[in-house]
């Protein structure tokens, strides 16, 4: 009820609080383009557009001889002397595609600051902040000028008959403007488009486009609905329906006593006919309803409770209130081990933001964590929740985005990209689980959320907390530093104990029978006393380049993908081998593609053979197996999350995701099948990933009050990630880490670039890999920079391309900007195509 206070403040807030900021009368546009250019481009802007323009819309430009979609940067009355521009040279705006600006002035500065630090085009990160499908169709709207106005009032009364003057006319009558649709429906299409051309071009009206996605129409439905009616009145129809009448009652009654058209026609098995007899028999109603594409429609929203905090909550919450009451930006990093109750922390945070009438954006690493949480949020704030991730539909989006846009929805919680939600008047940012790599977009424009997530909160004086129970050595650094203020919470809530790590040495086991046994009697054994005890367990497979794939015996050869430089994954449902950077996908061969001998093994194993296996091994638990292939359909995934919270199912089989942020309080064991292949994997980050892993996966077991336990199979069992996460030790294992990323140069000690060089052809990609070395060399004339490389990367060819890495590193960012910057400069001026190269600032992985 507290939420219906704010709604009145917020119609204050509307579109034209961008107004303010845009000259009186600009005549020239500066627009950003999403290519790969640095640099922003000034277009002249037509006439009948000079009043419309408004900062952070889009209009449509030509650029080289193509027709593409810009965003609005900037408006200027007068071009800037400095530039040298040539005014009759400029090239006008086509169309703009906003009446009302998209962008608002926070997400404008925000991108900028992203394409400044990540050496990315403004333009591509524009364009990545807008939800995609926003061009999907769109309609051209005409509005009458000023000058149209008194050019109306000046027609003689002959000429008012023309297109033009009708088309005048009409407009004027519509004051608010209208749909070219309209127009043509007046006057036919041909002298439609040609009036409004001409009187474009005098500046007597202004033709704006107005996006049309499927989100921005509003949903409807059919529903048809039971009438409620008397006994005698059920008596005396029923023995005059027909069969399919008779089925159709019956499937409403089933139902509840409504259904939407379409569901009914296929519960019922019958046509539309029957239904409209009966309505014209007063037996039902046929009614249309607007639906609004809630995400969370119709699931089951969890108790909610206001249950007293414990101290380190309460220390917590009272220095995050502190910033925040005064409105000012402070940054926190919230270390608290897995169920110390970080999450109720930001609800309490949440709370007070939306009290003081301001809002809330929340991210989370995956669309696996949403399910669970973003009921609890809808629980605590209802209809004022929006759900920003990759995995809604379309429309979905399309409704959240805008419900934020318009500011109806004020606490917003979505993955990586929600960093550029909308939101007005933003308070609190918070990044949970901030370590997670999934923070990082893997293609241009490359950008990290969590820091951009910092920014923004420092940039609209708002507090930014970064949670974790395992911190990035990047973001402990920063709290040691003092960059951020450092807040633990080293307990469980209740003193429920943490889970007992057991580490199996894998190496014992292998001689055994020359075979490799996947699973250990010490897991086995866990396996069968939790279920016997009625409890449920989470088994992981930490599958990084670790999937199954086929070997022949013979000659030793995997079979690999064409295209990329790695080894296909045997999918045994479909019978297919998959390629998962390209998904190429082929049946497996018969014999050896290379000696033709017919010894093919089928090596490693994948989620889907450990489900069978375990399945067999123990008919009676009930399975439910949880990865990349099963989560492709959201839907799919939530239920079997959801029903393994209701106990439905007593064992989740699955990839790193089932790590994360769950709580499932009967989960008593947890079992990693193996942990080495993380550790192989060829990425200065290898062992961090691995502590990360194994701490998260270890916090799910012993939620509730019963005690857990992690059993972990390795070959590795001396490894310090792998100790100290036993030890659930986090202080050791940064101290440990971090002297190595002293001695051999990593991040945090260091600034890091990476340039990837792509191309079909090998010699060219490398022609240009040694240009860009040469001209990093002979840019870095105050040896402020190590250059590294060039070297196949460690993925040597994806999608048929040849892939060369560059790494850069320097003491500090400034340094490795200033060699970078210039070095990329002086390759494209000696020919270097940079489209073909790919700079990362701070990358995350190493592919
Ligand atoms: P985290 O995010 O740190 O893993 P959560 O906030 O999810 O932890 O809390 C773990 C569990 O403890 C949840 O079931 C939550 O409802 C419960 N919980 C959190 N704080 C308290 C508290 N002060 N008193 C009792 N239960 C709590
Ligand atoms: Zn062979
Ligand atoms: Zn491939």
């Amino acid at each position: 009820m507290r939420l219906r206070a704010f709604a009145g403040k917020l119609s204050l807030v509307s579109f034209a609080a961008n107004a303010e900021i845009v000259s009186p009368a600009p005549q020239f546009a500066e627009i950003a383009v999403p290519l790969r250019v640095a640099q922003t481009f000034t277009y002249r802007l037509p006439l009948g557009l000079r009043a419309q323009a408004q900062i952070g819309a889009r209009v449509r430009v030509s650029f080289g001889r193509q027709s593409i979609t810009g965003y609005v940067v900037d408006l200027r009355e007068e071009l800037d002397p400095a530039l040298g521009l040539d005014e009759t040279a400029l090239k006008e705006v086509e169309e703009l595609l906003d009446a009302e600006p998209l962008l608002t002035p926070e997400v404008l500065q925000l991108t900028r600051w992203i394409a400044d630090y990540y050496a990315a085009p403004w333009g591509e990160v524009l364009k990545a902040s807008l939800p995609a499908g926003l061009n999907a169709t769109s309609e051209q709207i005409l509005t009458i000028t000023e000058e149209g106005q008194d050019e109306l009032a000046r027609l003689p009364a002959r000429r008012a008959t023309s297109a033009k003057g009708r088309l005048l006319q009409m407009l004027a009558q519509a004051g608010a403007g209208a749909p070219l649709r309209a127009a043509v429906l007046e006057l036919g299409k041909n002298a439609a488009q040609q009036a409004t051309r001409e009187l474009s071009r005098m500046g007597w009206i202004s033709v704006a486009t107005r996006s049309r996605t499927s989100g921005t129409k509003p949903k409807r439905r059919k529903m048809v609905r039971l009438l409620e009616l008397t006994s005698e009145e059920q008596a005396a129809t029923a023995r005059k329906l027909s069969d399919a009448q008779q089925r159709l009652i019956a499937a409403l009654i089933e139902a509840g006593g409504a259904l939407p058209f379409a569901e009914l026609v296929e519960a019922a098995d019958i046509s539309a006919a029957p239904i409209g007899t009966l309505e014209k028999r007063g037996l039902v109603s046929v009614t249309v309803e607007e639906v609004r594409r809630d995400p969370l429609a119709g699931v089951e929203l969890p108790q909610i409770n206001d249950f007293p905090l414990t101290d380190a909550q309460t220390n917590a919450l009272h220095m995050l209130l502190t910033p925040l009451s005064e409105g000012r930006y402070a940054a926190f990093l919230l270390h608290g081990v897995t169920g110390s109750g970080k999450t109720e922390v930001y609800i309490r945070a949440m709370r007070a933001v939306l009290e003081q009438g301001r809002s809330a954006l929340m991210l989370v690493p995956e669309i696996a964590l949403t399910p669970v949480f973003s009921r609890r949020l809808r629980a605590w704030f209802g209809d004022a929740v929006a759900i920003l991730h990759s995995s809604l539909s379309a429309g979905e989006r399309f409704d959240e985005w805008s419900r934020i846009r318009r500011g109806a929805a004020r606490v917003v919680i979505g993955t990586r990209s929600a960093v550029f939600a909308p939101v007005w008047n933003l308070g609190l940012v918070v990044v949970d689980e901030e370590h997670e790599s999934t923070y990082r977009q893997q293609e241009s424009p490359y950008y990290h959320a969590r820091d951009a997530a910092i920014v923004r909160a420092r940039d609209c004086g708002a507090v930014a907390v970064l949670g974790s129970a395992t911190p990035s050595l990047e973001s402990f650094h920063n709290a040691k530093r003092g960059k951020y203020t450092y807040l633990q919470m080293p307990d469980r809530v209740a003193n429920r104990p943490l889970a007992v790590a057991e580490i199996v040495d894998m190496r014992q086991l292998f001689p055994e029978k020359g075979q490799a046994k996947i699973f250990s009697d010490e897991l086995l054994e866990a396996i069968t006393t939790t279920h016997e005890r009625g409890e449920q367990s989470i088994i992981l497979l930490n599958r990084r380049g670790f999937s199954s794939f086929v070997l022949c015996r013979s000659c030793g050869e995997a079979i690999r993908c064409p295209e990329c430089d790695v080894t296909l994954t045997y999918h045994r449902r479909a019978h297919l081998l998959v390629c998962h950077y390209c998904n190429h996908r082929t049946r497996p061969p018969q014999t050896c593609p290379a000696c033709n001998s017919k010894f093919l093994n089928y090596i490693g194993e994948g989620t889907e053979q450990l489900e069978t296996l375990l399945q067999e091994r123990f008919p009676d638990v009930r399975i439910a197996r949880l990865d990349r292939d099963t989560t492709a359909r959201r839907k799919e995934f939530e239920r079997a999350i959801m029903s393994f919270g209701a106990r439905e199912i007593d064992m989740l089989v699955g990839t790193q995701m089932l790590a994360k942020g769950h709580d499932f309080p009967n989960v008593t064991l947890v079992g990693v099948i193996s942990v080495d292949a993380g550790l192989g994997m060829p990425d200065f980050r290898a062992a961090e990933r691995t502590f990360q892993l194994l701490t998260q996966v270890a916090g799910r077991a012993g939620r509730g009050r019963l005690a857990g336990r992690v059993v972990i199979q390795t070959f590795h069992p001396e490894h310090y990630a792998l100790r100290h996460a036993r030890a659930q030790d986090y202080e050791a294992f940064y101290l440990e880490e971090m002297r190595y990323r002293q001695a051999f140069n990593f991040p945090p000690y260091v600034a890091l670039a990476a340039l990837l060089v792509r191309g079909v052809n090998l010699d060219n990609a490398q022609r240009t890999a040694a240009a860009l070395k040469a001209a990093l060399e002979a840019n870095n004339t105050e040896r402020l920079c190590r250059i590294l490389g060039p070297a196949p990367a460690p993925i040597a060819r994806i999608k048929g391309e040849h892939r060369f890495q560059l790494l850069l590193k320097a003491r500090n960012r400034a340094a490795l900007r200033k060699t970078l910057d210039l070095a990329l400069a002086d390759a494209q001026a000696n020919g270097c195509d940079l489209r073909s190269v790919n700079v990362e600032i701070d990358p995350v992985n190493l592919l």
